[in-house]
């Protein structure tokens, strides 16, 4: 077993670098940050240690000069707390990937092979992919002598049976282009169906489980028997349950209806359903949950509907994930609304009362800020909030790999 049980996870996007690292045997966060506006005079790095989060100005600085940035707050970091340099700690790098198409079923210790077939995947993610692969390439050229490893969005939701992932369109779509369901949030699902697993004090092998991943995105999967079965996202992240800005589920023809009424093209009206639509352009507010509550606390109707939209609208997917199940041992939870919103789970289980999942209102409010736990009654079945965490999943899977 190697002494090196540090990683550092990488989430490379256009503009930015949001790094962490994390000692994969503890689980502990020891630093963690956040690179922005890269390539701009307003460049910024911040970084969190013990809580205590400071930042400094890099101007101009391009991936790689963050990159730089990024290694020597970690050099110092590390030998303030250990006396010693990040390289004696440091085993391997781990890489948000968010999309491996059907070429990945499991995260991946990187080479130029799986580098080109992420490159081969671009086309079914040219805003992330390509920006995924040059995060990986700058670590390489600052790391040369530490392995790599890919954690893939998509590959939890591999084992989609086929009837689960085709669309009905022309079957050669498929074949030929790619087009079926992928799914997204897939390490955040793993994640906390295992932990609700250890919560329930069951096998994960023998858990039917529904995770509701609510951020900015959201998305709800279904996992039985420790595989993923069925999940709300599609070919791209824009299919399923309402989101920040996102539509979710939406009648197919309204791009062309659209297009006719309002003289849009397609990538006009794909914006729109993407950064304007969901919870800002139900309530024409904000896409923020915590803005539209207070609004909606103080009677501002569209602020409530966009609530009801959103609870009404998820509650109707998490039922559909029940008929791949066949039962269901535990709804959970997750991301920023999903663990901190007592409404919104309240409002979604007692739309899922055919089910007979009761709420403990005590538990439910009463949860503390990063806590978990369940928050029904002790009949039907029950409700979890797990609060996820991408980022250790992705520095589990490295040192697993790199071991
Ligand atoms: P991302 O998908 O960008 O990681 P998060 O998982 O942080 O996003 O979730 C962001 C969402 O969580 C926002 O809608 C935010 O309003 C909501 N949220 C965070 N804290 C609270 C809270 N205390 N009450 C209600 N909503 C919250």
């Amino acid at each position: 077993m190697t002494t090196k049980t540090h990683v550092l996870v990488i989430n490379c996007g256009s503009s930015s670098i949001k790094f962490a690292l994390i000692d994969a045997a503890s689980g502990e966060q020891i630093v963690s940050g956040l690179a922005e506006r890269l390539g701009q005079p307003e460049a910024m790095l911040t970084w969190r240690v013990d809580g205590h989060k400071d930042s400094g100005p890099i101007p101009g600085a391009d991936h790689a000069t963050a990159m730089r940035h990024i290694a020597a707050r970690l050099e110092e970091v590390t030998q303030a707390r250990y006396g010693e340099p990040v390289a004696a700690r440091l085993g391997g790098i781990g890489h948000r990937v968010v999309h491996g198409g059907e070429a990945f079923t499991a995260s991946t210790v990187i080479d130029e092979k799986v580098l080109a077939t992420v490159e081969a995947c671009n086309h079914l993610a040219p805003l992330h992919n390509p920006a995924n692969l040059l995060g990986i390439r700058t670590a390489q050229a600052l790391f040369p002598d530490l392995p790599q490893v890919a954690v893939f969005d998509t590959a939890f939701h591999q084992t989609l049976p086929k009837h689960a992932y085709l669309y009905a369109v022309p079957y050669a779509y498929y074949t030929e282009h790619g087009v079926r369901r992928y799914g997204f949030h897939g390490t955040s699902h793993r994640y906390v169906t295992r932990r609700a697993a250890q919560l329930l004090d069951k096998p994960y092998e023998e858990c039917a489980l529904i995770s509701a991943h609510l951020g900015n995105g959201c998305s709800a999967t279904a996992v039985l028997n420790g595989r993923s079965v069925d999940t709300t996202m599609g070919l791209t992240p824009l299919e399923g349950l309402v989101m920040g800005t996102r539509s979710g589920d939406v009648d197919p023809s309204l791009h062309s209806f659209l297009a006719g009424e309002l003289g849009l093209n397609l990538a006009q009206i794909t914006d729109i359903l993407n950064k304007q639509s969901g919870l800002l352009g139900l309530s024409g507010l904000s896409n923020d949950l915590r803005t539209l509550e207070e609004a909606a606390a103080e009677g501002h109707e569209r602020a409530i509907l966009a609530i009801e939209v959103f609870c009404y609208r998820l509650a109707k997917q998490i039922a559909a994930l029940a008929v791949p199940l066949g039962r269901i041992d535990a709804l959970i939870f997750t991301g920023g609304i999903g663990e901190n919103s007592p409404l919104v789970r309240a409002k979604t289980l007692a739309r899922l009362a055919v089910f007979g999942f009761a709420v403990d209102p005590a538990r439910n409010d009463g949860l503390p800020r990063g806590g978990h736990g369940l928050i029904t009654q002790p009949i039907g079945p029950a409700a979890l909030v797990v609060p996820t965490d991408e980022e250790l999943m992705i520095a589990q899977d490295t040192a697993g790999l790199i071991e």
